[in-house]
């Protein structure tokens, strides 16, 4: 590090999914001048889906990647400064913070807005990757709807899984969960739920090996 620039900002926010890009449009309003940068996935993760549906304001739905190009101009014409480049180290044990970039650039900043999003925690499986989009998914107010009075599976036995659980039994048949131990890892308040739907089975001590199907 031994050519280090350092710079100073006002408003500094990592990551250019949604959340970011919505701070930064916020921000910029505010005249807090942010300055956005953008990570490994310029988008976020709506870049590597196709039709989104539940956003309001497309009336036809969207793709995802021409979704995610609109947020990034209205955060541009508001006057964000948004930039390529990864927040590689933070220390925020004093004023200002400081985060580096790309491990060579240090920007200090009064306020770090961190919007680097999650990801979804798969099983591994070839199969699984195989059937991405054709059935398999990962997220159930994403793709529930495709499955409409449909059987559907999910595999897990934690708050996420119970919640997936709960928000499909309404709109499918049949939810089966597919759990690999004797027991739940969920909150009790969250298996007492789950345990009262009519609609959710459980499959204690079901670990799921394959995926098999059809693309189509
Ligand atoms: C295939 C798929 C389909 C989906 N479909 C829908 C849908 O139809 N409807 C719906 O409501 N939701 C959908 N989702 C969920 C939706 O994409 C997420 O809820 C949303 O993207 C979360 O937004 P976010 O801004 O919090 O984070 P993300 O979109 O995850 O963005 C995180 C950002 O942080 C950046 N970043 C991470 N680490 C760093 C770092 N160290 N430095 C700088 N930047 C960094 C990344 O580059 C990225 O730009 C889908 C998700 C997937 C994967």
């Amino acid at each position: 590090m031994a050519d280090e620039s350092i710079e100073r900002v006002h408003c500094l926010i990592i990551g250019s999914g949604p959340a970011g890009y919505t701070a930064a449009i916020y921000a910029a309003r505010a005249n807090l001048k942010p300055v956005l940068y953008q990570g490994i996935q310029p988008g976020g993760q709506l870049t590597i889906t196709t039709e989104v549906e539940n956003y309001p304001g497309y009336a036809e739905g969207v793709q995802g990647p021409e979704m995610m190009i609109d947020f990034e101009k209205q955060a541009k014409r508001m006057g964000a400064d948004i930039r390529y480049g990864l927040a590689t180290k933070v220390d925020f044990s004093g004023h200002p913070h400081k985060v580096w970039i790309d491990e060579e650039k240090l920007i200090e900043a009064d306020a770090v807005i961190i919007s680097t999003g999650a990801s979804a925690k798969w099983l591994g499986l070839p199969s699984e990757e195989k059937y991405n989009g054709f059935g398999v998914s990962a997220c159930a107010v994403c793709d529930g709807f495709f499955f409409k009075g449909r059987d559907v599976a999910i595999v897990g036995a934690g708050d996420t899984a119970a919640e997936e659980a709960l928000y499909l039994s309404k709109l499918c048949t049949n939810v089966h969960m597919l759990i690999r131990k004797d027991e739940m890892r969920a909150s009790k308040v969250m298996q007492d739920r789950v345990l009262n739907t009519p609609n959710i089975k459980i499959h204690f001590n079901t670990e799921t090996e394959e995926i098999l199907g059809r693309k189509q």
